[in-house]
């Protein structure tokens, strides 16, 4: 099941209860039942059929100590997210997938007037987490949660900031949780895909522009850039810097050597593929011009 035909799954009863444990797990590692029977004001067959319910859907990881406790599995985070966004008008459905990356999935969204959003779930060190989950299932998964939602934050404040300056970032939306929504980009292709660009001299002069404004206007540097993080649209030859979270403040100590590699990648990928001979050192003293 995916995640949209997951969410059509539940009741009323059950977001209760899944946003009743998210709020205990904030005291307990297990939440107990008498716990949410209390919290939810549920009659105990109502909840008893919800709890059933949710971790047939694999919401919930049941654990049976001493006393009967739950816990939230991600997807039931990333099912939070989508109600907490749709209840506050930001999403009126959750479509495909449309990217994996490492440390993210990205589905496609529907605003309620029919616009199309690209919708993030921030997924940090997920690899790692399924390696070692089977014998620390608790404290990873809060450390996974926790630094998805870091990065989650981190990339929506950095575009609130790049987009009305004028960086060819997308038009950031709202952000819940782990999960950050932003406009999405019609006709995009991964720019590593090496895809025909009618003035590829177009589509670097925005990575450029985007990469000053980010430098001069916001202060920060992208630190991941590469054409794995650069999507163009072949029609208008424009091209968006994608993927913030790793961003460094200008003062950083790594702000120099980041902003100088992102300028690097970039460049040697335009000259590779495009054939646009353009000096690196050249690029990154004009940046650095007041
Ligand atoms: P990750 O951190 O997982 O690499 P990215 O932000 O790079 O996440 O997004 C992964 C992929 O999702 C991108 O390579 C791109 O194909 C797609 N994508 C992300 N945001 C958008 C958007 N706003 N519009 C269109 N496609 C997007
Ligand atoms: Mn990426």
């Amino acid at each position: 099941m995916n995640l949209k035909e997951i969410y059509a799954q539940l009741t009323e009863d059950d977001i209760k209860v899944l946003k009743a444990i998210e709020r205990r797990l904030k005291t307990h590692e297990f939440v107990p039942v008498e716990i949410l029977e209390k919290e939810t004001k549920l009659p105990l067959h109502r909840l008893e059929r919800s709890l059933y319910h949710l971790n047939k859907l694999k919401l919930l990881r049941r654990m049976s100590g001493s006393s009967l406790g739950y816990r939230l599995t991600i997807l039931a985070y990333d099912v939070l997210a989508i109600h907490t966004l749709m209840k506050r008008g930001v999403l009126a459905e959750i479509g495909d997938k449309i990217g994996v990356g490492k440390e993210s999935d990205v589905y496609l969204g529907i605003a309620p007037g029919g616009k199309r959003l690209a919708v993030k779930f921030h997924r940090v060190g997920r690899k790692s987490f399924r390696h070692v989950a089977r014998n620390r299932p608790y404290k990873l998964e809060d450390s996974w949660l926790l630094q998805s939602k870091v990065s989650a934050s981190r990339e929506f404040a950095a575009l609130k900031e790049l987009y009305p300056r004028g960086a060819k970032v997308p038009k950031p939306v709202d952000k819940s949780r782990h999960v950050v929504v932003t406009e999405l980009i019609e006709g995009a292709v991964e720019l590593y895909t090496k895809p025909d660009i009618p003035d590829p001299l177009k589509a670097l002069e925005d990575v450029l522009v985007t990469i000053e404004i980010a430098y001069k206007d916001v202060g920060i540097v992208h630190g991941d850039l590469s054409e794995y993080n650069i999507i163009v649209v072949p029609s208008t030859s424009e091209a968006f810097i994608i993927d913030w979270p790793q961003y460094v403040e200008k003062d950083s100590p790594l702000a120099e050597r980041l902003l100088r590699r992102d300028v690097e990648y970039v460049v040697r990928f335009f000259k590779k593929v495009y054939g646009i001979p353009l000096d690196v050192d050249e690029v990154v003293r004009r940046l650095k011009e007041l």
